[in-house]
């Protein structure tokens, strides 16, 4: 088997249980929980109900039951990283001369990081206890609202302090609950935070460290093996990214009824898509009048109008010739009265009526 298969198993397997996570975080409203809740009624009609009954009996020891599972998985991933590197890229990397210290940083991030690793996994989080409960009331004030004063932990028969909770997984209420970590098989709580972030931030470095080299190894390779494929490909993905650019504001335009022109001249104006609502006696505000819909602008610019279709100016706005003549008539009645009525550009004068 070789690497990128393994990396895709890992990353679907990495999306499965993240996907699990969402289910098992009792989130009902969110969209993920909705829609896996959904796709597990309809293989609950298909799946035989032997074999629901073992696979929740798995989903139950995985991660509600304390297992070195994800431990051994995990070591398992890094040395199969660490192992493609070595056996690979860093003694490629050596014959191209590339700086040691950088090639042997992936090595000393991956010891920080497995340091941090073992704390985690070992250090007591922060369990309560009679002894210590106490006192760890005190430490943080309740709020009232996620933490009441006074509950006891019916299973540890403590008082629970502010900020804890009970781990249904290592069955006991721990100070300062952040989450259970099934990758530590430990819970992460108030003494073992620090080296949790340690832990996180050294395998962020070592994964950070590991694509760079192999990133610098391929360019390199590549480049002296193949110099032209690698300036085509340059230009290709640089035309890709440029193209798609223009590609996004002219889907853009289109689908919003406008010009390259118009959108230019519209940045002068504070430029609207959307349909005219100009109020009388205001700055002039550009507001995009010949926008239809969606839909409707799309076959616009696949289907142009014409003169004698419906879709001039007067069209667009379900205005007629008779109604614009109107409109001017009474515009010319308004100023010679001096009401000073501004001029809209399509808003309808009182007594104006569309003819049907
Ligand atoms: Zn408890
Ligand atoms: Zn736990």
């Amino acid at each position: 088997m070789d690497f990128l298969t393994l990396f895709l198993i890992y990353l679907c397997f990495v999306l499965a249980v993240t996907a699990l996570l969402c289910l098992c975080s009792g989130r009902k409203e969110s969209f993920l929980t909705r829609s896996i809740n959904r796709a597990s009624q309809v293989l609950s009609l298909v799946i035989p109900t032997q074999l629901q009954r073992v696979t929740h009996q798995a989903l139950h020891r995985l991660f509600h039951t304390r297992s070195c599972l994800f431990m051994v998985l995990h070591v398992a991933l890094q040395a199969a990283v660490f192992g493609e590197y070595t056996w690979e890229v860093f003694v490629y990397c050596w014959e191209l001369q590339f700086h040691l210290l950088l090639l042997l940083l992936p090595y000393l991030l991956l010891a920080g990081n497995l340091g941090c690793f073992l704390l985690c996994s070992r250090a007591n989080p922060g369990t309560v206890t009679k002894s210590n409960a106490a006192s760890l009331v005190k430490v943080y004030a309740y709020d009232g609202v996620l933490f009441q004063r006074g509950l006891v932990c019916p299973t540890c028969t403590v008082e629970k302090p502010a900020r804890s909770k009970h781990c249904s997984v290592c069955r006991t209420c721990v100070h300062r609950f952040d989450h259970h970590c099934v990758w530590v098989n430990n819970c992460i709580g108030a003494s073992n935070a620090a080296v949790f972030l340690l832990y996180l931030l050294s395998l962020t470095a070592t994964a950070g460290a590991v694509a760079a080299v192999t990133a610098a190894f391929l360019i390199h390779h590549l480049f002296l093996t193949f110099p032209r494929i690698v300036f085509m490909l340059g230009f290709v993905i640089l035309l890709t990214l440029v193209l798609g650019g223009y590609c996004s504001f002219s889907l853009y335009l289109a689908l919003t009824n406008q010009t390259t022109n118009e959108w230019c001249k519209s940045r002068r104006f504070g430029g609207s898509p959307h349909l005219p609502s100009q109020p009388q006696d205001r700055p002039l505000v550009y507001k995009n009048i010949y926008s239809k819909g969606i839909w409707r602008n799309l076959k616009e610019i696949f289907n142009p109008p014409t003169a004698g279709s419906q879709s001039s100016l007067a069209g667009i706005a379900g205005y007629n010739d008779a109604f614009i003549d109107q409109y001017i008539r009474l515009l010319v009645q308004d100023i010679k009265e001096k009401r000073n009525t501004a001029v809209p550009c399509l808003g309808r004068p009182e007594g104006v009526r569309l003819k049907a």
